[in-house]
């Protein structure tokens, strides 16, 4: 069942090739600070459709000054490890950068901090809504990034149900909070499968505006 799920991904993907095309930009020779969060505000997420920036995962930026040019060193804080995705950012982060006028780009990730839902800003979150996709308001208590998989896992408890088409995938949730349906805001809301799209994120079931949505784990 693919639900709501696959036009989001879609355009998301066509975004972001439209955005991985850059202009170069002649002359800006000096970076600044300013100038390259502005650059990490455009990148968004290869998993989530909001900019790395919104989504918190930059931790540190560092501008090099170097006589053939400025290095640029970020280091960022994966959602969780493991990521297929990973590779894909760094490149993105490294490509962007480039074209912005670095000579060098080096991308470190690390997991210490531990990135956090908690991370996302304000304006992410509203984003994320408007995609269909919810989110805790807190993370769990310094669970970390270590794994969404393993930090994350509600505790499902099998629903007990008379016949259904596909018994397996309907659990409850001991969720630490409501989860609030982003498209309705209704509260009536049922942990359809734990493993949605990507690891960070599961499936919800509405039933109030019985629509299905995404919500990101609560690390
Ligand atoms: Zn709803």
């Amino acid at each position: 069942m693919r639900l709501l799920l696959q036009p989001d991904e879609t355009a998301k993907r066509r975004r972001n090739k439209q955005r991985g095309r850059p202009r170069r930009e002649r002359g800006a020779t000096m970076l600044t600070r300013d100038r390259v969060m502005n650059v990490l505000q455009g990148i968004d997420d290869p998993e989530m459709p909001i900019s790395i920036i919104e989504l918190g995962i930059v931790d540190d930026v560092r501008i090099e000054t170097r006589t053939d040019g400025d290095a640029v060193h970020v280091r960022l804080l994966p959602t969780f490890v493991g990521c297929p995705a990973l590779d894909l950012l760094r490149e993105m982060v490294e490509e962007r950068l480039r074209a912005s006028g670095a000579q060098a780009v080096h991308v470190e990730f690390v997991f210490d901090p531990p990135w956090s839902v908690s991370r996302i800003s304000q304006a992410g979150r509203e984003r994320l809504e408007r995609f269909g996709i919810a989110v805790p308001q807190r993370g769990g208590q310094g669970g970390g990034a270590s794994t969404c998989q393993a930090a994350s896992r509600p505790a499902l408890v099998p629903l007990s149900r008379s016949g259904g088409e596909d018994a397996g995938a309907l659990y409850e949730a001991q969720e630490s909070e409501p989860v609030r349906c982003p498209l309705c805001g209704s509260e009536q809301t049922t942990l359809h499968s734990p493993f949605g799209p990507t690891r960070c994120r599961s499936i919800h079931y509405c039933a109030d505006c019985r629509n299905a949505f995404e919500r990101m784990k609560d690390v």
